[in-house]
Formats: C-alpha cells, structure tokens, sequence
C-alpha cells in the first residue's frame, strides 16, 4: 500500500479564553496533512504554530516533506522515518522541522491503523484501552485566586483527578499563596502540578519545591529552562517531589542525553516535538529501561493512543486546542479517556470545521 497524494491545510483557530504567556498566543494555529493511497485510504496528522504569521513556514517545511512520501510503502514505516529524517537536515530537526516530520509520521500510523482496521493504541502495544487524564486547559497565570478556586474547584467537579496550574511570574510568597488557595478549592484527593515553564533558577526550583511539598504537590515541571540539563538534575536529586521535564525536547538523542544526566523524574514527551509517534515508541522504551513514567503533552486525540500502548504509559494532558476540528473531539469521563473503538486514530476531521478555519 503505497502513499499517492497529500493534502496540507493551514487552519486559525482562536485561543478561548484569550491569555497572556511566552508565546504570542492569540491563535492557535493547526496544519493538518492528509495523506492518501490509491485504494481509497485517508488519514491525518497535525502540526502546529502559535500565531498566522508563523503558519506559512509550517506549511512549508509539511508540504517539503510529505513530498517525499510519495510512492513510500505505508507498511515501511522505519524506512519511511528514515527518508523523513534525511530530508530534515537542511529543513531543521528542532522547530517547525521536527512538527512536521512528527505530523507526517502520525499520519503514516494513522494510515496503517486504518488498513488494519484496528484502534492505533492497539496497534502499537495495546496496554490497555484507556488513559488517565489531567486537566491543563486552565489555572493560568494571569488568573486573579478566586478565578483560580473557582476553576478548579469546577474541574474537580468534572470528575478531573489531576490538575495543573501554571506559575514562574510571580513573587515566590505569591506563588506560594496561589498554590495554597488552589489546594483549599479541591481539597486532598485530586492531583496538583505546577509547570514554571523555564522561569525559575536552581536555587528557587528548590526551595520552592520544598515549600510546596505542605500542599502535596505531585509534581514540578519545566521548574529551569530545558537546556540546563545539569541544573534539572540538581533540583531531581534534591526534591521529594517528581521533577517532569521533556515537552521541548526532541528525538530519542534528546532524551538520551536527558536521561544519562538523570535530569528528570517523568519524562514528558510530546508527539508533535519528539519526532512522531515512531519517535515516541522509542523515547517511552528508554524511559522504560530506568524504570520511568512518560506523560504525553498536547495533542490528546492521539497521545490517549500512545498513553494506552505502552506500560510505562502514566497520564495524558489534556488541552483541547483544536475540539472543533473533529467530528467526535475526545471525551472525558472521570478523569479518563477511552480510547474509541473505531480504526486508526478514531477522530475523523470535520470537513466543516476545516472550511470554517482554513486560511
Ligand atoms: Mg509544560
């Protein structure tokens, strides 16, 4: 079964509610590639910027690289990873790069799923049919506390077991203050993470994660930026709490390196950022030898799948950017998300939404 044509669409889709952070992050910006046989077969994959202005070098390097894919045996996929990633070198292998070399390799999966006419969870392990969720579309920075409380409180009434909030622009007794009153809205049972995103130093990282260890934090992500791998391990060895780090890293070489320098307790590993799902796999397996969790990041429609597949497979983030773009978005019941029973990623594009957003 062999690849005959691709189809890439650059999409705008607002942030709701609109919210400051790093990024300039009015619109999301979603580019989904379309692959398709000659027997009749379609599936997707997606990629991602943050703003329209970004979206055309997406595309760019989607639209490169899906090229090669022409003629490519969907059922090689190591052989298929392999051209993408030779392609890459002048292309990027971080970036915009890496998102669309890991779009097209979902869409490949995606495509061998279907063929088979099995769940992509099963495909790729089958561990179990479900995955825990955690809430991450919410308890943002620029929340007051009583938008906080009530959010989370709210979440909790949902049936999230598991939240998280953001942190890292604040006076440290704020942050402190903030976490406190989050932890009095939901009381003992549910989970709570902070992700600082990079803002915190070393010295910071570890006294806070001390202080904030009175309010059972699970865990603290991204407390120093990711490139400081020796500052990561610093703040691993001294806290209680589970240092989770990984979402900008990408390839299995990144976590590697990672993983020797012991930098991380969990690793996070984001589908669009690693390399795709095959990228993924691999990254999970490393994890696995130390006998490490992985945690998905983004992308819930097809990090469940992943999250499911594999043993080490602990929690998926939830935070339904791009919902309308599907025909039956990803749902969550208690806190967990079943994978459907319907072949391939089980999430089909709702060619509406595609006309209503396309740019
Ligand atoms: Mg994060």
């Amino acid at each position: 079964m062999k690849v005959t044509q691709f189809k890439t669409t650059a999409l705008s889709l607002p942030v709701e509610p609109p919210r400051v952070s790093h990024a300039d992050f009015a619109k999301v910006n979603p580019v989904v590639l379309e692959l398709m046989t000659a027997d009749g077969l379609s599936a997707h994959g997606i990629a991602h910027a943050y703003n329209d202005r970004h979206v055309s070098v997406l595309k760019g390097c989607l639209d490169a690289l899906a090229e090669v894919m022409i003629g490519q045996d969907v059922f090689r996929g190591a052989e298929a990873w392999q051209k993408l990633w030779n392609a890459s070198f002048r292309i990027g292998r971080q970036g915009f790069g890496i998102s669309a070399l890991s779009a097209v390799d979902m869409a490949l999966w995606n495509l061998r799923a279907k063929a088979l006419n099995l769940p992509l969870s099963r495909l790729l392990g089958g561990y179990r049919d479900e995955a825990p969720v955690y809430a991450s579309h919410s308890l943002w920075r620029d929340w007051p506390i009583d938008r906080l409380q009530h959010d989370a409180a709210s979440l909790a009434g949902k049936g999230f077991r598991a939240m998280k909030m953001r942190m890292g622009d604040k006076p440290l007794e704020v942050e402190l203050e903030r976490l406190k009153a989050v932890r009095e809205a939901v009381g003992p049972a549910v989970k709570l993470m902070v992700d600082i995103r990079g803002d915190w130093t070393v010295t910071d990282s570890i006294r806070m994660g001390r202080r904030m260890e009175e309010y059972d934090l699970y865990w603290l992500e991204d407390p120093v930026p990711i490139h400081d791998l020796d500052g990561l391990a610093e703040i691993a060895r001294a806290l209680d709490v589970a240092v989770v780090v990984g979402e900008d890293v990408s390839t299995t070489y990144g976590f590697h390196r990672l993983l020797e320098k012991k930098a991380a307790d969990s690793v996070m590993i984001d589908v669009a950022v690693v390399g795709g799902i095959t990228e993924w796999l691999r990254v999970a397996t490393l994890a696995y030898a130390r006998n490490l969790q992985v945690v998905s990041h983004l992308h819930e429609e097809v990090s469940c799948h992943l999250v499911a597949a594999v043993p080490n497979g602990h929690m998926v983030e939830y935070l339904p950017f791009w919902h309308q773009l599907y025909t039956e978005p990803p749902a969550v019941t208690n806190g967990v998300l079943r994978i459907p029973d319907r072949p391939g990623l089980g999430f089909e594009l709702d060619q509406q939404a595609m006309a209503r957003y396309r740019m």
